[in-house]
């Protein structure tokens, strides 16, 4: 019985990072999605893909590019994204013997038609058996263990890299499913305009994600994070290196305005609920998952902007690859959570 399931794969396109669930083995690829690009001639070479990518970055920044294929949760660069799609199924495939796999793929929820079929018709292209789609925020309930079939609406919110998704699922169906392009990356973004505005310091979004990941808050409490970082920057105005101190409070100013921006994203989506998944909601909370789920207090920042609980999954970045493996194991059941490519 084992071995009539066990060539299902199921992956996490993100923004950020990509992870790739083997039935039976769990997640054997887990790496930023990202690219490594050398442009010869006015034509771009593809050398590396994920981890490698960042390595041989890092050893000869000169001559390569990084790529974000799909910073903004659109597919920002099509070949890139296909190339890394290509390599992280390859890779999958070599590693475990399969012949023709069935293939789940999540996607942002507000992913075009075009995009689905760009990643679809890649997948195919693979010699995949069957390829399937998702919307990320759907997978994330799954992968959250919400009791998604009962009566009673849940809300998910997943925030990544580029997107924060929003799904409503209630009595095993979907309500709602939307995206916003503005997530992680955005917060780090709010960090380097922090930095030049009271700084007059320029820093690179590294550093800003270090920063945030590091010390970072969404709500600054008495008692809570208290490690200051150091930065080190270009001081825009003189061109000279400088440095300066940044506590947690100002980090919590620093990222006020993008997580304004996601509470009245989930507020617009609670407002045009029926009432009864919306009471549902609201007595039980909304659950957080993604990376963006592990800034520290980010559950009481929204929790105070929307005036709805809300709560930090197990494993936030895991929960869209585990429950996209759940719903490829019962396709049956959960045929109609999926997109159309
Ligand atoms: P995606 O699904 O778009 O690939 P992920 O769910 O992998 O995104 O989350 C990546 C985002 O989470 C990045 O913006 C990263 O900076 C952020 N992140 C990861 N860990 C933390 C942390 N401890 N605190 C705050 N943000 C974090
Ligand atoms: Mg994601």
């Amino acid at each position: 019985m084992a071995s009539a399931f066990s060539d299902d794969i199921a992956i996490d396109l993100g923004t950020a990072n990509t992870l790739v669930h083997v039935a039976g083995r769990g997640i054997i690829i887990d790496e930023p999605s990202v690219v490594a690009v050398r442009p010869f001639r006015g034509v771009r070479e593809i050398l590396a893909v994920g981890r490698k990518a960042k390595t041989l970055m890092a050893r000869s920044p000169e001559s390569l590019e990084l790529v974000r294929p799909l910073r903004d949760g659109v597919i920002a660069d099509f070949v890139a994204t296909e190339e890394m799609l290509r390599q992280f199924i390859k890779r999958t495939k070599t590693m475990l013997g399969f012949r023709r796999p069935r293939i789940l793929i999540c996607v942002p929820a507000g992913a075009t038609p075009v995009e689905r079929r760009a990643v679809h018709d890649t997948a195919v292209s693979l010699g995949v058996r069957k390829v399937y789609l998702i919307a990320e925020p759907v997978a994330a309930s799954l992968g959250s263990g919400l009791p998604i079939e009962e009566r009673g609406g849940a809300m998910v919110v997943d925030i990544g890299g580029g997107t924060t998704d929003i799904a409503v699922l209630s009595g095993g169906v979907i309500v709602e499913a939307r995206t916003l392009r503005c997530a992680g990356n955005a917060m780090d973004e709010a960090i380097i305009r922090y930095v030049r505005r009271k700084h007059s310091l320029l820093i690179g979004e590294a550093n800003a994600e270090r920063i945030k990941i590091e010390a970072g808050t969404a709500q600054h409490r008495v008692n809570g994070r208290a490690a200051e970082v150091h930065i080190r920057g270009r001081d825009l105005r003189k061109g000279w290196a400088k440095t300066a101190v940044l506590t947690p409070k100002d980090i919590a100013e620093a990222l006020s305005e993008p997580i304004d921006t996601m509470a009245d994203f989930v507020q617009r989506a609670l407002e045009e609920l029926p009432p009864d998944i919306l009471s549902d909601i609201t007595r039980r909370g909304i659950h957080l998952t993604g990376g963006g789920a592990l800034l520290d207090n980010l559950n009481v920042a929204l929790a105070r902007r929307v005036g709805v609980k809300f709560h930090v999954q197990k494993n936030p970045m895991h929960c869209v690859v585990k429950g996209s493996a759940a719903v490829l194991a019962g396709l049956d059941e959960h045929a109609h959570l999926l997109m159309r490519p």
